[in-house]
């Protein structure tokens, strides 16, 4: 359904001026954004995705990729369609590049619907980039909060500062895609470096839980002094910050082959010169997927797959040998 932007200019001519996220859209009457969502309607910009969903789901936590915040939880997970990146490898291409069929609903009905139907705890939006969501992701996550659950989100970082900063106050955890550490690259996909960069230390610095995704894609973002500049990056911030770095499958317009095992272990190596949690996705080896206490080596939770085990982990998201706190618990 259509519904009135936030965060707009209007121009002269008709014309409007999207602020939503870096593109800052300049759109004449009736054309549409880059990421396919909004749209100037007769000199004022709408979202045309608000409240239309197209994926609803209850995943484990794990699957968004997130290992630190209430590990073992099921979430009740949301989609929609649109993006504001091109990338040519995207795993969930047919929702974030094209628009499939949808469900209609209120941020009140999908925040009943994950209580009273699903029993969630929380709302992770996800499988498309939820910051083109916008106004709905902030209504909805705002009812949720009121509603005493927590939000989520999966997502691209490129948005301006102004919205992003309004999400703070009902957003809980994020796990932001590092798509490599090359500002080549980010162009390449239709982003910038610099705001992402910018983006994960602002949401770090509101004390909203950070984890990162890099996908490795062979020959695309994997030079070895791009990532070690990366994993320095992300230590200097906060060594604590836990980093997945997930294996490539050809996908959309991709058909570079997977990314080698054995590359992903190398760049496992490299990445724990730095941090203390790294875990590699779409690998499915119990070694690189569990976490260990970086002070006294406790295995604090067994995962393999999505089967989690807390072994040595208290209620509070401590380890139960020496105390020291690994996971977020709220909710
Ligand atoms: S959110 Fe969409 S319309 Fe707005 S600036 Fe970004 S790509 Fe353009």
């Amino acid at each position: 359904m259509e519904r009135m932007a936030l965060h707009f200019e209007i121009l002269e001519n008709g014309k409007v001026k999207c602020l939503l996220c870096p593109h800052e859209c300049v759109l004449d009457n009736g054309q549409i954004g880059l990421c396919g969502v909004r749209k100037n309607k007769n000199g004022s910009l709408v979202s045309l995705n608000y409240g239309e969903v197209t994926a609803i789901a209850m995943d484990p936590i794990e699957k968004k990729p997130l290992f630190h915040f209430n590990p073992g939880e099921q979430i009740f997970s949301v989609g929609t369609f649109g993006c504001n990146f091109k990338c040519g490898f995207c795993q969930n291409w047919e929702i974030s590049q094209a628009k499939p069929e949808t469900k209609r609903v209120t941020p009140e009905q999908l925040v009943k619907i994950a209580q009273m139907n699903r029993n969630s705890k929380g709302i992770a939006f996800t499988y498309n980039e939820p910051l083109v969501w916008y106004e709905f992701v902030l209504d909805t996550s705002r009812v949720a909060v009121r509603e005493g659950m927590y939000c989520v989100l999966v997502t691209n970082g490129f948005i301006n500062e102004e919205p992003l900063e309004l999400l703070f106050q009902s957003v809980h955890a994020m796990n932001i895609d590092l798509k490599g550490f090359n500002r080549d690259f980010y162009r390449e996909i239709g982003g910038d470096l610099d705001v992402v960069l910018r983006n994960i230390e602002k949401v770090y610095n509101a004390g909203i839980h950070v984890e990162l995704t890099t996908l490795i894609i062979p020959g695309k973002n994997d030079d070895k002094e791009d990532l070690r500049r990366e994993f320095e990056w992300i230590a200097d911030l906060d060594k604590d910050i836990p980093l997945h770095i997930s294996r490539y499958f050809p996908n959309y317009k991709y058909t570079i082959p997977p990314t080698p095992i054995e590359e992903l272990i190398e760049i496992y190596e490299m990445a724990r010169e730095y941090l203390n949690f790294v875990y590699l996705g779409n690998v499915w080896d119990e070694r690189y997927e569990s976490t260990f206490c970086p002070d006294c080596g406790n295995l604090v939770i067994r995962r393999q797959g999505y089967e989690v085990e807390k072994v040595g982990l208290d209620e509070e998201g401590k380890c139960t040998k020496c105390g020291r706190q690994i996971a977020t618990i709220i909710g």
